[in-house]
């Protein structure tokens, strides 16, 4: 394709991109196709000579287009939301354009600069402690997701761990050996409804994994007192807890750990690495009335969020932020002749794959940059406060149908859990309303007078078989489409 070429493809791919945003709303939000339906629309191999753009593009309607779910549409109300939105494609365009997989300073000034800028103005609209910008110790790096942001500072987290532990000890093999045994007795922790890329990095990271009880009558939040008594269950079996992953937003129900008692918690505990992980609700924290939420982070050790799940940046965009950069780079930095720099020699510039699991990386911190003049603090926080309100107008619908549903949890960001109300119980309290004609057995009048735990597993039974099929009927629809926590 040479450039008078690319010109008229590039527009009329343009062209069409604008009509499916267009048409977005008119078109059902969810793929029907069955599975392996795209290779047979397709040749059994590559194309001997080239085609041209009309043809190639063509087949984005006959092909992609049955096959794909339409995150962007508005009746998609599944999983979390995954932003896409017209600066942030030319940001990606860009990107595209000036391809360098600029892992060292050196390789493209120019990103790795504008990455350092552009995260500490997000770490500045967020109201994130000052120990997280790049004037003093922290700093940003932008990773492709949570849990890669997750899997690098538990990797940085386990280093540190052991680093501390044999600090005094000469270097050589009864050190290393020593390492290895305490490498193996390490435990990360996360609440019971931490996101399970927390798990993943423990069994990438080669360490154990702990969840922390979360239960309902906290609200889903891992208190400071749940914490310590798992810290301390570890140790009593010759474990090592090292890393703990805190959430703002848990994933099934947007609870927020109590983060003043896990603050608490860590005082006595300080060789212990905590991450705040916030992918989905840490967006919210670009309005003043969420920032009161990110008043003990100075305390902690890192924090992420995804711009590209609700902050109108396309993915992949998850900014993670650390208070010491060092403890980063010391697990991570590996500098064999080739990627020695003059200018990485001197310790003034930023080698951003010291900071992340890959070597090269893209010019991804264009697209924020392009969202951010796009839409200004204001642009951005109206989008948050929007979502918010639809989420709390949901609600309301709800609450004027008790004979239908039970609010479960929320609205909290913009989620509510809800959940079907079963035929043949009542409004109140979960008791049966069922009469002796229905339910003739001996137990029936100690089951009527008495809410058991029988009556509670039946009740759940009940309302559970209800939701799926009423989630099941809206999602087969292909009109709606939401996420079963069931
Ligand atoms: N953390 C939380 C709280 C999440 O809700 C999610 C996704 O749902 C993740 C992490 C994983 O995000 P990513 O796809 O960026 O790895």
């Amino acid at each position: 394709m040479n450039a008078s070429q690319f010109r008229e493809a590039a527009h009329a791919a343009i062209e069409e991109i604008i009509q499916y945003y267009e048409t977005l709303p008119s078109r059902p939000v969810l793929s029907t196709v069955t599975p392996g339906y795209l290779r047979p629309l397709l040749p059994s191999g590559p194309p001997q000579t080239g085609e041209a753009w009309p043809a190639i593009q063509a087949d984005i309607e006959r092909v992609i287009m049955p096959g794909l779910t339409h995150w962007q549409s508005p009746k998609f109300m599944a999983f979390y939301p995954a932003s896409s939105t017209f600066p942030g494609m030319l940001g990606e365009l860009y990107s595209a354009a000036f391809t360098a997989p600029a892992f060292n300073w050196l390789c493209s000034p120019a990103v790795t600069e504008l990455e350092t800028v552009v995260l500490d103005w997000v770490a500045q609209l967020l109201g994130l402690p000052e120990c997280y910008l790049s004037k003093g110790e922290g700093g940003g790096v932008i990773q492709g997701s949570a849990s890669e942001a997750i899997v690098t500072v538990m990797v940085a987290a386990r280093e540190r761990f052991v680093m501390r532990r044999f600090a005094e000890m000469e270097e050589g093999e009864e050190k290393e050996r020593k390492m290895g045994e305490m490498r193996a007795r390490l435990v990360a922790l996360g609440s019971e409804h931490a996101h399970s890329s927390t798990q993943k990095a423990a069994n990438i990271a080669g360490t154990r994994h702990r969840p922390v009880p979360a239960p309902k009558d906290t609200g889903f939040s891992m208190t400071g007192a749940a914490l310590r008594k798992t810290i301390k269950e570890c140790k009593s079996q010759g474990l090592e807890p090292f890393y703990l992953t805190a959430t703002l937003g848990t994933t099934a129900t947007c609870a927020i750990d109590d983060f003043e008692g896990i603050a608490e918690v860590i005082k006595d505990y300080p060789d212990i690495w905590v991450h705040v992980d916030a992918a989905y609700a840490g967006a919210a924290l670009v309005c003043p009335e969420y920032q009161h939420l990110t008043k003990h982070f100075d305390k902690f050790d890192s924090f992420n969020f995804n711009m590209h799940k609700w902050l109108l940046t396309n993915f992949d965009a998850s900014c993670l932020y650390i208070k010491h950069r060092k403890s980063l780079t010391s697990a991570l930095s590996i500098t064999p002749s080739y990627l020695r720099t003059p200018f990485s020699d001197t310790g003034l510039v930023t080698d951003y794959r010291d900071w992340q699991i890959p070597l090269g990386r893209r010019f991804r911190a264009l697209k924020i940059w392009f969202v951010l003049r796009s839409y200004g603090i204001e642009g951005l926080q109206s989008h948050i406060r929007r979502h918010v309100q639809l989420g709390e107008l949901f609600h309301s619908l709800l609450l004027t149908r008790p004979d239908l549903f039970v609010v479960l949890t929320g609205p909290a960001f913009a989620l509510t859990v809800l959940a079907v109300r079963p035929k043949g119980w009542t409004k109140d309290g979960r008791r049966p309303s069922v009469t002796r004609a229905d339910r003739p057995d001996p137990a029936h009048e100690a089951y009527l007078n008495d809410f058991t735990a029988d009556a509670e597993a039946r009740y759940k039974a009940d309302s559970n078989a209800a939701t799926q099929a009423v989630y099941e009927r809206v999602n087969g629809s292909g009109e709606l489409f939401l996420t079963s926590g069931i």
